[in-house]
């Protein structure tokens, strides 16, 4: 039964997929009821000073779906369609995520209804204050530890990481992951994203028996998940020929020049405005004929609608939720290689995991060794989910579900139910 305060699209869509999995690995009616609520939802309004001198009322969310494998751990969002449902679904992915890469993590998320880009510096930093002073009870690193999504960025976090320590009356570095390196960031955690994607996606080929200098990749969104995705893709010797944001795509059958995109796009400018190739739209651009198609942006973006003109071979999910239902089965019988978001994207949250070890622990690692860990843990998985696929045979999204919910449903089993 939907639980109508959460009902929205992608709530559907995260409930539909548990749903899938629970009924194939045969859960316990009692676990599905528990797994399918997510723990604490906290609603929050943050009256902000406009910088004309008037107050303007901004609503924020934090969900955390799930602590039983230890503190909740997901990103904060800053966009202007965002609801509680979407949050809460989003809180559900990243406790499968946590538990299927094996981090000793929960699942949350938070976000603010809000299009960041209208606000200037000194009202996103009032604003995040606000909020991270709203949300207070609910975090610390020993609880709850937010991090980037979309709209937010390693500044954002500095905001959040400050207003928590004044709480506190002390530097609490761990209260927050993606922050600057100056007060505890990890190296290698703005790129870890967009590395992980390119580790599974690598992987994936090997097991097609695709070859690198024969491959053409296309990525829709070019923020930080995606460009660094196109760079890295790029820097292994891949052919990226198409990518998008907001104001449309960019395609180059050649191939785009990706480190002049960069060079372009680190100013704010829409890749669209590059002239570094022809100007598409964004729904030309995922039919491009492509080895891998990647969305980065946001969710439901492969439909009923769009599903049967993809002509990939392998679609890496850098996105949370890109893929609807339907779309999924369409391109499980065209025979699609896809790889989840739950294990595509999970490279930020693995290097998350390093950011807090070495804030907890005050021991800094090389960025060679974050690198080599993330391509372990996250490579692991990969194989583990694709063994997993094959013996079941099922497809890589049920197989990621499934073992990411049996984690789960492993701990509160053995830790029962209070009172
Ligand atoms: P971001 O805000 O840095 O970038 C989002 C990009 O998508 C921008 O280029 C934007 O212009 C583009 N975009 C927005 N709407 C679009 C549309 N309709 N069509 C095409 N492009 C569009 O966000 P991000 O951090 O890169 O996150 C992207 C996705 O990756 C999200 O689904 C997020 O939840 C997921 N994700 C992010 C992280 C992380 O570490 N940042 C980790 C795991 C998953």
């Amino acid at each position: 039964m939907m639980i109508p305060e959460f009902d929205h699209p992608t709530f559907r869509l995260a409930v539909a997929q548990f749903d899938q999995a629970a009924e194939a690995m045969d859960l316990h009616p009692d676990l599905r009821e528990r797994l399918k609520t997510p723990q604490r939802a906290l609603t929050v309004s943050l009256p902000i000073r406009m910088d004309d001198g008037t107050v303007k009322v901004f609503i924020g969310y934090r969900v955390q779906h799930d602590s039983a494998r230890g503190p909740s751990k997901g990103g904060i969002r800053y966009h202007q369609d965002i609801n509680l449902g979407e949050i809460a679904a989003l809180a559900m992915w990243m406790t499968w995520k946590t538990a299927l890469v094996g981090v000793p993590y929960g699942g949350a998320k938070g976000g603010v209804k809000v299009n960041a880009s209208t606000l200037s510096m000194r009202e996103l930093e009032r604003l995040t204050r606000r909020y991270a002073a709203e949300i207070f009870p609910l975090i610390g690193p020993d609880k709850d530890i937010p991090a980037t999504d979309i709209g937010t960025n390693s500044q954002v976090m500095a905001w959040i990481m400050d207003t928590y320590s004044q709480q506190v009356g002390y530097a609490v570095p761990g209260a927050v992951t993606g922050k600057p390196l100056s007060i505890g960031g990890s190296l290698g955690r703005e790129e870890a994203t967009g590395r992980g994607v390119v580790n599974v996606t690598l992987e994936a080929m090997r097991h097609l028996g695709i070859e690198l200098d024969k491959t053409s990749v296309v990525v829709q969104g070019f923020g930080n998940v995606g460009s660094h995705t196109a760079r890295i893709m790029h820097e292994v010797g891949a052919k990226v020929i198409g990518v998008s944001d907001f104001s449309g795509g960019l395609y180059n059958p050649h191939g785009l020049d990706i480190p002049r995109l960069l060079q372009h796009t680190q100013h704010g400018l829409p890749v669209t405005e590059s002239r570094l190739g022809e100007v598409i739209t964004n729904e030309e651009l995922l039919t491009l004929d492509c080895t891998v198609l990647i969305p980065a942006a946001i969710s439901e973006q492969i439909t009923k609608h769009n599903a049967s003109n993809l002509r990939c071979r392998i679609l890496t999910e850098a996105a949370n939720g890109p893929t609807t239902i339907e779309a999924d089965d369409i391109l499980r019988d065209r025979g699609i290689f896809i790889i989840p978001d739950i294990l595509a994207n999970s490279g930020g949250v693995i290097v998350s995991y390093f950011e807090w070890v070495q804030d907890v622990q005050r021991f800094f690692w090389k960025e060679e060794d974050i690198r080599q860990r993330l391509r372990e843990i996250i490579t692991t998985a990969f194989h583990r989910t694709l063994l997993f696929a094959q013996a079941k045979k099922t497809t890589m999204r049920m197989a990621a579900l499934m073992h990411g919910i049996n984690q789960v449903a492993q701990a509160h089993t053995v830790r029962g139910l209070y009172p």
